[in-house]
């Protein structure tokens, strides 16, 4: 599956895309699949190749999760 989310999540797509909490930037994380926001420890899903990007459907990360890709 590695590659796939980032060949429908273009970097065009990322830039324009914000956590709806904070208004902050988001990034891709491949292993989680999903945008992840650090500021507010959200992971938002992405399904069928649409981020979905509702404080409501985020799921919290984990410290370990939050740490995993430093
Ligand atoms: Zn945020």
């Amino acid at each position: 599956m590695q590659g796939l989310l980032v060949s429908l999540i273009s970097e065009e797509l990322l830039s324009i895309l914000a956590c709806p909490k904070c208004k902050g930037e988001v990034e891709l994380d491949e292993k989680m699949g999903g945008l992840v926001c650090k500021n507010c420890a959200l992971l938002y899903e992405i399904r069928d190749g649409i981020p979905i990007m509702l404080i409501e459907e985020a799921k919290p990360l984990t410290k370990e999760q939050k740490n995993a890709d430093e």
